[in-house]
C-alpha cells in the first residue's frame, strides 16, 4: 500500500465512527472527485456513468459548490446563496449527456434592463419581439444578437468547448470576430439607440470585466443569445435541487459521497488512478506541497483572481415596485442605466475603485418559481462586483440602483441577508477573495485557462485533473470542466 493509501485508511476510519455507517467502501476506488460543484459532480458522473468507482470528497456540509439554497432570511423563504439563473445548465453538452429531469422554471421575460425616464428593454425568448422593442436597433440586435441564437446548439457546443474542432465553424468564425471586441466598441458600431447599447452592456458586464477589454462583447453576445434559444430558467425549489439530483445519481450509480471533508493534501485521498481537483490554482498549489514540477507551479502561481462580489438576499412583503411594471415579469434584471453607466461603472472595480452607482445584476425566482416563498411573498437576489477582498457594505448602494427604477422597494423588505467578499470565500475556498469566477476571464485567462495547453485540465501528476471554473470554458453552471476533464480521464485508461 502507498503511503497515500495508508493515510487514507486511517481518514475512512475516521469518517465511518463520526458518519455511523458510512458505508465506506473496503475495496477501494477507481476515481476521487474533490469538490461537488456543478463541475466537481458533473465529472464524477461521467466518470460513474463509464463504471468507475468514484469517491466525491466535499468541504462544506452540503453538497452543490455554486447551486446551494437555503433560508438565508426568514423561515419559507429559499435563497440561492449563488447561481440561480441557469441557462448554460439548460442546454450544455455536459448536462445533455446526464439527462436529468431538471424542473426548470421560467419566467415570462427572461431578463429586463429599466432606464430611466421609466421604460425599460424587454428581452423576451422571440428575439423578433425582442427586436421589436428596439425600434431603430431592432435590425441590429436581429443581426447580432437573433443571428447568434439561431446557431443554436452547435455553436453553444462550440462556445462551451473552445478547444474543440468547433461544430458550427461558420457561425463560429462570425461570432469570433464580433465577439472579440470590447462591449464599449460593438455597442456603439452596432446599435445607435441608448436601449440596444445598455442592453448589450448589462449582458457583458457579467464578465466582471472592465468593458473597454477584447472579447466583454462575446460574454454579451453569448448571454443575450441564451435569453433566446434557451431561456434563463431557474430550477424550482431552488438550484440545490440540481446538486441533489447528481448526488442522488452518483449514489444510485455506486459512488459514494461524503460532505464536510475538506482536503489539504493530495497525499491524504486514498489511492485510485484518477483525482479530479474542482479547485483553482490556488488551492491545488498548497494541496500538492513540492510534487508539481517548478516550471508547472509557477505558471500555476501567475493565476490571477478577478473582482469580487458583493451580495444581498431579501424577503419581500410582496413583488418590487417597478416604474415599468413589465419588468415585474422577468427573471433577470439588469440595473445600471445606460451603456456609459455600466462600462464607469465595471472600469472603477478593475481599477479597485468602489463605484457609487454600481451595476447591479438582480433575479427574482418567484416570477418564474412561486415555491421560494410563502404565498403573496417573494424573495429576491442581487450582487454588484467589488475590488478583490473588499470588506465595504455595498447595501446602500445596491438598494438605491434598486429605488431608482423601483421607488418604495424598500418598504417592501422583511429582512435581508449579506454576503461580502470574506463570507462568499469562507462557503466557498473556489471564490479567491470573492472572486465568483475563480479567476480572472480576461483574453489571457480565456486562452490560458489556468495555463496555456491544449488540455488544460491536464496536470503534470499522472491521473490528476483540474475541472473547475478556472479550467475552460470558466464560469457559469455548465458542468463542462468536469465532463471534459473525466473524459480526458477515461480516454487515459
Ligand atoms: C453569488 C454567485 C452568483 C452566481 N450566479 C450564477 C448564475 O446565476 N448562473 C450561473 O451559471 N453561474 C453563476 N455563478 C457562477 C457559478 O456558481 C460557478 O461558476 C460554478 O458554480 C462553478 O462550478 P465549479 O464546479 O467549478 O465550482 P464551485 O461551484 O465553486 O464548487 C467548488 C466546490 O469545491 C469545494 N471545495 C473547494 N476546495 C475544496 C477542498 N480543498 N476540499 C474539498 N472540497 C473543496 C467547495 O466547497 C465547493 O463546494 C454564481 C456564483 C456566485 C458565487
Amino acid at each position: 500500500m502507498t503511503t497515500a493509501g495508508r493515510e487514507w485508511k486511517g481518514e475512512r476510519e475516521r469518517l465511518r465512527r463520526r458518519e455511523g455507517d458510512a458505508n465506506m467502501r473496503a475495496d477501494g476506488f477507481d476515481a476521487v472527485v474533490v469538490g461537488s460543484g456543478p463541475n466537481g459532480l458533473a465529472g464524477a458522473l461521467t466518470l460513474a456513468g463509464a463504471g468507475r468507482r468514484v469517491l466525491l470528497l466535499e468541504a462544506a456540509e452540503r453538497f452543490g459548490g455554486g447551486l446551494r439554497s437555503e433560508e438565508l432570511t426568514l423561515p419559507g423563504f429559499t435563497h440561492d446563496v449563488c447561481a440561480t439563473a441557469l441557462p448554460m445548465a439548460a442546454v450544455s453538452a455536459a448536462f445533455r449527456s446526464l439527462a436529468l429531469p431538471v424542473d426548470f422554471a421560467h419566467a415570462p421575460l427572461p431578463v429586463a434592463h429599466p432606464l430611466d425616464g421609466g421604460s425599460a428593454v424587454l428581452v423576451h425568448r422571440d428575439p423578433a419581439q425582442t427586436a421589436a422593442g428596439l425600434g431603430r436597433d431592432g435590425r441590429a440586435w436581429q443581426a447580432v444578437i437573433g443571428a447568434t441564437a439561431r446557431a443554436g446548439d452547435p455553436l453553444v457546443d462550440t462556445l462551451l468547448a473552445p478547444l474543440g474542432l468547433p461544430r458550427a465553424p461558420l457561425a463560429a468564425a462570425r461570432f469570433g470576430v464580433l465577439g472579440a471586441q470590447p462591449a464599449t466598441v460593438l455597442a456603439r458600431l452596432a446599435f445607435r439607440t441608448v436601449p440596444g447599447r445598455a442592453a448589450l452592456a448589462g449582458m457583458a458586464a457579467h464578465s466582471m470585466l472592465d468593458l473597454r477589454s477584447p472579447i466583454t462583447a462575446g460574454f454579451g453576445m453569448t448571454l443575450a443569445a441564451l435569453a433566446h434559444h434557451a431561456g434563463w430558467p431557474v430550477v424550482r425549489g431552488g438550484s440545490q435541487r440540481l446538486a441533489d439530483l447528481m448526488v442522488d445519481r452518483l449514489r444510485e450509480l455506486g459512488g459514494e459521497t461524503v460532505a464536510g471533508h475538506r482536503v489539504t493534501s493530495l497525499a491524504g485521498l486514498p489511492p485510485a488512478r484518477t483525482v479530479l481537483l474542482d479547485v483553482t490554482p490556488r488551492q491545488f498549489l498548497a494541496m500538492a506541497g513540492d510534487r508539481l514540477p517548478p516550471r508547472y507551479a509557477r505558471r500555476l502561481a501567475r493565476y490571477r483572481y478577478g473582482p469580487g462580489v458583493f451580495k444581498l438576499d431579501w424577503a419581500l412583503d410582496g413583488p418590487v415596485p417597478w416604474k415599468d411594471p413589465a419588468v415585474g415579469r422577468a427573471g433577470t434584471v439588469h440595473l445600471g442605466g445606460t451603456l456609459e453607466e455600466i462600462a464607469l461603472s465595471e472600469a472603477q472595480v478593475a481599477r479597485g475603485v468602489h463605484p457609487a452607482r454600481p451595476y447591479v445584476l438582480l433575479v427574482q425566482p418567484c416570477v418564474a418559481d412561486p415555491s421560494r416563498a410563502p404565498e403573496g411573498r417573494h424573495t429576491l437576489w442581487a450582487y454588484c462586483h467589488v475590488p478583490n477582498g473588499s470588506a465595504v457594505d455595498m447595501t446602500a448602494a445596491i438598494e438605491d440602483q434598486i429605488e431608482r427604477f423601483a421607488p418604495g422597494f424598500r418598504d417592501r423588505v422583511l429582512a435581508r441577508h449579506a454576503l461580502d467578499c470574506a463570507a462568499m470565500q469562507e462557503r466557498n475556498a473556489n471564490y479567491v477573495g470573492g472572486d465568483i469566477g475563480a479567476g480572472l476571464a480576461d483574453v489571457r485567462q480565456f486562452a490560458g485557462r489556468p495555463v496555456y495547453s491544449a488540455r488544460p485540465w491536464r496536470t503534470p501528476l499522472p491521473g490528476v485533473y483540474l475541472c473547475s471554473a478556472a479550467t475552460p470554458p470558466g464560469p457559469g453552471v455548465h458542468g463542462m470542466g468536469g465532463y471534459q476533464a473525466a473524459r480526458l480521464a477515461l480516454r487515459a485508461g
